[in-house]
């Protein structure tokens, strides 16, 4: 794209009301499509994804803990919305969490509430607290909109125009970018990882929603350096688009103090 063109893509873009903000951080994000296309794209292939995939029996005991760890995560989510005043904000969402056959050391949350865990990533986490705080981490990234601000910085970056009524999983180009941004297969996801910012983001509220969950948040350090220490010759997915690990743990012991105030043991 030309110059001019790409100026007058901006223009029309800032002219739109096209920048949001995020009831969970406060943040302005960069809006070009609405929570209920990408929930929809997200459903379809959520439910590709199940199909072609070995999903581990819900009364396997790891299955167990996957939904019950996601389910505590989830209503401490609705919770902290409530709480906020902003119960409307996760409109669409219908949580779902399945574990799935995968030596893959990875776990993702889809907009609207579609979580995924592979088996592979269970001999990391260890122990239920390590799994609430990877889920806290990956809920956070759907609940705060990520994906959807990533997809719309590519969206501008291609100059792809989205008009509001025209169904996005009818355009090429922005199903493209969807499974850029959201395809837990695609080797491109790799290549695009989350901001530094969406890291920070994702770990600070993780924290606090694996707190309010009932679960030590303490648990953060040795889990992070866990996966530090297996990093190196084959980085997993769910590692590779992480920040540095030393940066990532002074980062997390920062938070604490505050995500404490949320923890009461016991519940
Ligand atoms: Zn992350």
């Amino acid at each position: 794209m030309n110059k001019f063109l790409l100026i007058v893509s901006l223009v029309g873009f800032i002219a739109l009301p096209s920048c949001k903000r995020n009831p969970i951080t406060g943040r302005k994000q960069l809006t070009l499509v609405s929570e209920k296309e990408v929930q929809s794209m997200a459903l379809t292939e959520y439910n590709h994804f199940l199909t072609t995939n070995q999903v581990v029996p819900v009364n396997d005991k790891d299955a167990e803990m996957v939904k019950r760890v996601g389910t505590r995560i989830a209503n401490a989510i609705n919770k902290y919305y409530q709480d906020q005043g902003l119960a409307g904000a996760l409109e669409g969402y219908n949580w779902e969490f399945n574990l799935v056959q995968s030596k893959e050391v990875n776990a993702w949350c889809m907009p609207g509430g579609k979580v995924v865990v592979y088996t592979g990533l269970l001999p990391l986490t260890q122990n239920e607290t390590a799994l609430a705080i990877v889920l806290g981490h990956e809920i956070t990234h759907a609940v705060a909109g990520h994906g959807r601000e990533r997809m719309s910085q590519q969206l501008l970056s291609q100059g792809i125009q989205v008009a509001g009524d025209v169904a996005l999983g009818s355009n090429p180009g922005t199903v493209d970018i969807f499974n850029q941004v959201y395809a837990p297969t695609s080797q491109v996801a790799v290549l695009l990882p989350y901001s530094r910012r969406h890291e920070y983001e994702a770990d600070h509220y993780g924290l606090i929603f694996a707190a309010m969950a009932g679960y030590d948040p303490r648990e953060a350090i040795p889990f992070w350096q866990r996966m530090a220490a297996m990093g190196g010759n084959k980085p997993p997915i769910l590692l590779s688009d992480h920040p540095a690990d030393a940066d990532r743990i002074a980062k997390l012991q920062e938070l604490m103090p505050e995500a404490l105030k949320y923890y009461k043991p016991g519940n």
